[in-house]
């Protein structure tokens, strides 16, 4: 029978890891360890919706069983099962949920093998049987099938698949154990002693009983008429044994469970390869009992603002598994923290009564928001680095949550923000900047920009700045939409350095103000005519110290909206109502009253063009003609 040929990643994938020099093999049983907890849990679920399936979850288990003459080592189970189309989808491909970041690792970097580290990490699932066995073959026969199929690989060359006899339902895999070469030698993993300390070591908590029949050397018993110079006597038996303490991680006493075990369980778990920064686990009891252990990655995951990404955290009721990612236990803002909850609350047929159970789903899930919140608070205080650390993977995503639902969440979320600050030169948080405040400092201020180096420059800040006030420097899309969504806290707004009001005016300030603006009036004039409708409205400026012009936008529409929009839909839908703000002490502006003065409309035109190029410029906003602009500045010169 011709044998078909495994997808091309897939063949690679296998090439590197059959001929690596990887050095934890080992972990090989831990992945179909788990994949045969897996393929238990979907049949103890099946047997909750579906009547026809009458399996009792006490007899589920895995079985381990070595034959050392034949070489073979294999994991039996009695779970799911596959049918033959299932064997062929998902054996001949990596369907592996968290091989996507892999693949693209892969395809980065061709030399791959520097990276082989990673590969042990992730679990790559049932190929890394190929690291210990030169053939692999899978019985499989799945539930509710009259059929079974055998499935069999030498590894690079691909497989084939043929029916074969099965009595019961479920899926064996049986490896042909390679022979000891030079620099490796496999014999181990033959021997119960060594399987007895893998199981132990990765997949005790595994929710089945691991068994194997493993030989005890004892004493013989005492037979009754032994006489006084009796001499012990010793046996070997072989009994099956059940070698994982099956307590889930999260069912164990806090103070007994290592910083790696939480770190081995949430690598394995949620495919990542990086410890997560921080573990939070709990539990409550009371109007809804449960446990959970919620974990906060150290990296944005790669897909994570795709619409790929799903949030959730696993639920478990009595310790089976009954939704993966039960999405309602999160809040969107804290869609980044990955976790399992168990609760004994949710009747084991949850999927067809889900309705009934929102209200303890409610329960749980705001009981968990605020575990996350005052986890995340806690590393703020007390490990700084670290949060910077978890600032840079999501402090975006956070910042989306004080946006979304018309601010709804900004009291659970300004505690976590961080922004430039213009004072310290490094993040911020809100109650730092609030501390430092001098006492007759007005607002908050915050000011947009591409970059904390341009902001710091622009014309608007200065006056600012110069008061002694500090600036947060905003440079994400989102930040602008962020102040507005805060507007303000304990009575103080947030204000943008841009707007008029930003330094409140003394009567003799507002009085000096109104009177330049008299005095400006036919320059401002001139120019609104010489730029029409690129501005709503040119004015005296209020927050300059010594640039000459700089943009603002009146109304509820601010520039920054207008850019992010332009960035979001690729045309400005949303325009911000532009004003040309002039600084009536600069040298620009007294040229700029001459040639009113001297009825030059040319030149006024000239320098009105000129000034909003530049205020645009400034702005971070394209100069509509920029050929236009440059020979302007040009003519300047000759
Ligand atoms: P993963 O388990 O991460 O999805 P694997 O490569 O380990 O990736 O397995 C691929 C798929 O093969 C699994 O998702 C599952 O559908 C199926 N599978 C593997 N082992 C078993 C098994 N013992 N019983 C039933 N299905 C299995």
């Amino acid at each position: 029978m011709a044998k078909k040929q495994f997808k091309a990643e897939s063949k690679r994938l296998l090439d590197l890891m059959v001929n690596s020099i990887y050095t934890h093999k080992e972990i090989f049983l831990r992945e179909l360890i788990s994949n045969a907890s897996d393929a238990e849990d979907k049949l103890a679920y099946k047997s909750l919706t579906d009547d026809s399936v009458d399996v009792k979850r006490k007899d589920l288990k895995i079985t381990i069983v070595t034959d050392k003459e034949m070489r073979t080592l294999t994991v039996y189970d009695n779970g799911i099962g596959m049918t033959k189309e299932e064997l062929e989808n998902n054996l001949g491909v990596i369907a592996h949920s968290g091989s996507g970041q892999f693949k693209a690792n892969l395809a980065e970097d061709d030399k791959a093998a520097d990276k082989i580290d990673v590969i042990g990490q992730f679990g790559v699932g049932f190929y890394s049987a190929f690291m210990v066995a030169d053939h692999v073959t899978v019985v499989s026969k799945a539930w509710g099938s009259d059929e079974a199929f055998m499935w069999q690989s030498d590894g690079a060359d691909g497989y084939t698949i043929t029916p074969c006899e099965k009595d019961a339902p479920g899926t064996d895999i049986i490896m042909h154990i390679k022979p000891n070469a030079d620099e490796e030698n496999y014999d181990p993993y033959l021997e119960t002693y060594k399987l007895q300390e893998l199981i132990k070591k990765y997949s005790d908590y595994i929710r089945y009983p691991i068994v194997m029949e493993v030989e005890d050397y004892r004493q013989k018993e005492k037979p009754a008429d032994a006489g006084e110079d009796y001499k012990p006597e010793w046996e070997t038996v072989k009994e099956w044994k059940t070698l994982n303490s099956m307590v889930p991680l999260w069912q164990r006493q806090k103070s007994k469970v290592k910083p790696e075990e939480y770190n081995a369980f949430y690598k394995e778990k949620f495919n990542d390869w990086q410890d997560p920064l921080a573990v939070i686990h709990t539990s409550a009891e009371g109007a809804v009992t449960y446990k959970a252990m919620l974990y906060i990655p150290a990296q944005t995951p790669y897909d994570f603002y795709t619409r790929e990404y799903q949030k959730g955290l696993q639920l478990y009721s009595s310790g089976v598994l009954i939704m993966d990612k039960c999405a309602d236990l999160l809040p969107d803002h804290f869609r980044f923290v990955k976790g399992v909850v168990d609760s004994a609350d949710f009747s084991l047929n949850i999927s067809r009564e889900v309705l009934q159970h929102t209200r303890q789903l409610k329960v749980i899930a705001s009981a968990l928001e605020k575990k996350i919140k005052s986890e995340l608070v806690k590393m703020q205080k007390d490990d700084r680095e670290k949060y910077e650390k978890f600032w840079g993977a999501f402090g975006t995503q956070i910042k989306y949550g004080v946006v979304a639902d018309y601010g709804a969440h900004k009291d659970v979320l300004q505690d976590l923000l961080l922004f430039w600050s213009s004072k310290e030169g490094k993040n911020t948080t809100l109650a730092a900047y609030k501390d430092r405040m001098p006492e007759d400092q007005p607002f908050y201020y915050y000011a947009c920009g591409e970059s904390v180096e341009k902001i710091a420059k622009l014309p608007q800040v200065e006056r600012i700045l110069d008061k002694g006030y500090e600036i947060l420097y905003c440079t994400e899309d989102v930040d602008d939409f962020v102040m507005k969504a805060l507007g303000e806290i304990d009575g103080k707004q947030f204000k943008s350095v841009n707007d008029e009001d930003a330094l409140p005016q003394t009567e003799e300030e507002k009085k000096a103000a109104q009177e330049k603006a008299e005095a400006g009036k036919d320059v401002l004039e001139a120019v609104k005519e010489a730029l029409g409708d690129q501005v709503k409205q040119v004015r005296i400026s209020s927050i300059l110290k010594s640039g000459a012009c700089c943009l603002t936008a009146d109304g509820p529409v601010s520039l920054e909206m207008e850019k992010y929009m332009r960035k979001v839909e690729g045309s400005a839908h949303m325009k911000a109502d532009r004003v040309l703000e002039l600084n009536p002490d600069s040298a620009p502006f007294a040229a700029l009253k001459r040639a009113v003065e001297a009825g030059d409309k040319d030149t006024v035109a000239k320098y009105s063009k000129l000034l909003y190029a530049q205020a645009l410029l400034l702005a971070d906003l394209p100069v509509e003609d920029p050929a236009e602009y440059t020979q302007l500045v040009c003519s300047l010169m000759v």
